[in-house]
């Protein structure tokens, strides 16, 4: 008996948009938003990629000062520099080189995001990903979570023929288990592969399914190229994505089974309905996402 499986074939291809600053710490590119690809690459609602940037030592933290979340999930990986957070939750830390941070902020959180004071001091560069993750309307008002994912949590799968490797923040890879504890399958991958090598990354048929070149430039689905700061989104048919290295390239995959439910986001709030939205701006004023 034979197993078929036909891979995804690439829907587009989006180059990244210029940068813009986020707070005074984050010169972000704005990869996507349901405001560029609506829902088609649900559970995910949004991509921005900052840096590489170099920054000058400073005595004042960089970065954002407080704001609410509400309805979904922020995932941020640092690949350079240091980040530090403290939320309405009582939550804090900082994640460096490799870390990523999971906060589910579902019901409410007050959080602010900053350049850490070690990093603030030294300067240097920081080059980091943030994604947001939609939650289904039974789980957007559920208590928040935080998740910090030490780089020395999260597996890391070799390819086969030295193709390159897999670290799995998310979802399964194959027989190994994503670091993240998920509300709904999510998939988030942080992959390297070398020049020449091809790999078969196993996602399933129905979920849908991006990868972001951060460096480098490979073939997606034998049939399009992507090179550094371009994301080639794929269909949700079709199990499996192609890719051929062209040069040694580092890329991130994301994707997951959509959330088929109308998405209202505004600002910092990602809701079902309009109503849930003016709730979330009537429940911040009120003080009910707690203090920081
Ligand atoms: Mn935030």
């Amino acid at each position: 008996m034979t197993t078929m499986t036909t891979p995804k074939n690439v829907v587009t291809i989006i180059p990244s948009p210029p940068t813009h600053w986020v707070g005074d710490g984050f010169p972000v590119s704005s990869v996507f938003s349901t405001r560029t690809v609506e829902n088609h690459l649900s559970p995910y609602i949004l991509f921005d990629y900052a840096g590489p940037a170099a920054f000058e030592p400073s005595d004042r933290p960089r970065g954002v000062d407080t704001h609410p979340h509400r309805g979904f999930e922020t995932v941020t990986i640092v690949y350079q520099g240091e980040l530090e957070h403290r939320d309405s939750g009582g939550n804090s830390g900082s994640i460096g080189p490799g870390d990523v941070q999971w906060m589910t902020a579902a019901a409410g959180v007050l959080h602010e995001e900053k350049h850490s004071a070690e990093f603030t001091r030294t300067g240097g560069v920081l080059e980091m990903a943030q994604l947001w993750v939609n939650l289904p309307a039974k789980h957007k008002m559920d208590t928040p979570r935080y998740q910090t994912l030490t780089s020395d949590l999260i597996p890391t799968v070799q390819l086969p023929d030295g193709a390159g490797r897999v670290r799995a923040i998310a979802g399964p890879f194959g027989q190994t288990e994503g670091a993240a504890e998920t509300v709904t399958p999510v998939i988030l991958w942080d992959g390297h592969i070398r020049k020449g090598a091809r790999a078969r990354l196993p996602i399933p048929d129905g979920f849908s399914a991006a990868v972001f070149v951060r460096s480098g430039s490979i073939w997606v689905g034998e049939t399009h190229s992507a090179s550094t700061r371009q994301l080639a989104v794929l269909e949700h048919d079709g199990s499996d994505i192609l890719i051929d290295a062209e040069q040694d390239s580092e890329f991130i995959v994301l994707g997951g089974q959509p959330i088929d439910e109308p998405v209202v986001a505004h600002g910092p709030f990602v809701m079902n309905t309009q109503q849930e939205i003016v709730q979330a701006l009537s429940d911040v004023h009120a003080g009910r996402f707690g203090t920081l």
